[in-house]
């Protein structure tokens, strides 16, 4: 019998948990549909840290921290049983980066402070260089906010193989459910629309849980992120594994590599590994997030030819087909926003801020078809 949904949300990590949280708020009845389960994919294996970005003041800088300052308070207000404000401390990675952190100040817009070695050694952490500490950062239960996202909205575990829009109904249907809107929110896997343009590529990487007695009230990160102990527990993350391009078994000596390298912050002797997750990060060809309209590429390259020159004609899109994706390695920060953001997109027409818009890829990589094939 078929079903039918306002929307169908496919992929239930943080992208699409978040993307269904918010149309179901502006009264949309969602499907959320994935072929694994809810945050069995990049985001089941997040460590799951909520902090700001520090530097100078770049565009992403921007973006970032007010993602940050709006997830932070909407796990606070909404779900506050897994969000653990644990303050993150931030450390240089050597005397190089100590010099930068002096430059980084003005942008830190966050409330901080700064903590000298002496009193870092004092909570545990073994670090050289005067550190910024933001008491308002933390980390989330990964697996547990997306399924306290997606309650009372409807989820099935189901492969979408094929998605087609019906014109005469102007529904898109997977399977036996119908929908007017389908937002694809498939992390690092494509294959159902051309997403081309957005340059949408995963990087692999693996965390580790630590079963532990240190006592350990913050989290850090330097080159790699430590949390604090809850409750036993210290989650170590995370690898950047660039030779694996596409999902294999988990790797223990991965997980326990993070541990040698988590000795130099602090005492890991009695660090035993748990359990291991690791995952793909899908991010985008220029590191901000993927939002808003998908572009008819087909229609564009048939219809518009010079595109590919440099013309820049108005975009056609396929009708009510929808990205959220490209949150790369900060899901937790980056998906309450971009959820509001769509869901405001779809039900109000809110025009999607032209910093995510995924749009801002398209006319760029045209011209790349063009140089390929000279
Ligand atoms: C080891 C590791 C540590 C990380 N640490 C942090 C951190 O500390 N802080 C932070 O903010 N972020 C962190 N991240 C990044 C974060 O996990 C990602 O940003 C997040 O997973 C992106 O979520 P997503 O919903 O876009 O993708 P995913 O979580 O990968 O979800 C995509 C889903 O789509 C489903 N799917 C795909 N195709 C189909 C189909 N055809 N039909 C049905 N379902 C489909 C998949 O099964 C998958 O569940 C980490 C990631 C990794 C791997």
């Amino acid at each position: 019998m078929t079903k039918t949904y306002d929307a169908i949300v496919i992929g239930a990590g943080i992208a699409g948990a978040s993307a269904a949280y918010f149309l179901r708020e502006k009264g949309d009845r969602v499907l959320v549909l994935d072929k694994q389960g809810i945050a069995r994919g990049g985001s089941g294996a997040a460590g799951a840290f909520v902090s700001p970005k520090i530097g100078k003041g770049s565009p992403l800088q921007e973006l970032t921290n007010e993602a940050f300052a709006f997830a932070k308070a909407f796990y606070q207000d909404s779900f506050p049983s897994y969000y653990h404000q644990t303050g993150v401390v931030r450390i240089p990675k050597d005397e190089a980066d100590a010099e930068k952190f002096s430059l980084y100040e003005p942008f830190n817009h966050q409330h901080y402070e700064k903590l000298s070695p002496e009193p870092l050694s004092d909570m545990g952490i073994h670090a050289p260089f005067e550190s910024f500490f933001f008491e308002e950062a933390g980390l989330c239960d990964a697996p547990a906010l997306c399924e306290a996202l997606l309650e009372g909205i409807d989820f099935v575990q189901y492969e979408v193989k094929d998605l087609s829009y019906l014109p005469d109904l102007r529904r898109w249907k997977a399977g036996e459910y119908r929908a007017k809107n389908v937002v694809l929110a498939t992390g690092f896997e494509g294959g159902l629309a051309d997403l081309r343009y957005m340059g949408i590529r995963g990087t692999w990487g693996t965390r580790g849980d630590f079963a532990s007695s240190y006592r350990l009230g913050v989290s850090m990160h330097q080159s790699m992120s430590v949390s604090a102990n809850l409750d036993g527990v210290i989650k170590l993350g995370a690898t950047h594994e660039k030779s694996v391009v596409s999902p294999v078994a988990c790797e223990e000596g991965q997980a326990l590599s993070l541990r040698e390298k988590a000795a130099a912050l602090v005492d890991v002797s009695d660090f035993e590994l748990i359990e291991t997750f690791c995952g793909m990060r899908a991010g985008s060809r220029d590191y901000f997030p993927l939002l808003g309209d998908i572009i008819d590429t087909d229609y564009m390259l048939e219809h518009f030819p010079a595109v590919t020159r440099g013309a820049k004609p108005s975009l056609h899109y396929r009708e009510n087909l929808y990205i959220c994706n490209g949150l790369g390695g900060r899901g937790f920060v980056f998906g309450p926003l971009m959820g509001k953001m769509l869901a405001e997109h779809i039900i109000d027409g809110s025009e999607i801020d032209p910093r995510v818009d995924a749009d801002r890829l398209f006319l760029r990589w045209c011209r790349r078809i063009l140089t390929a094939s000279l």
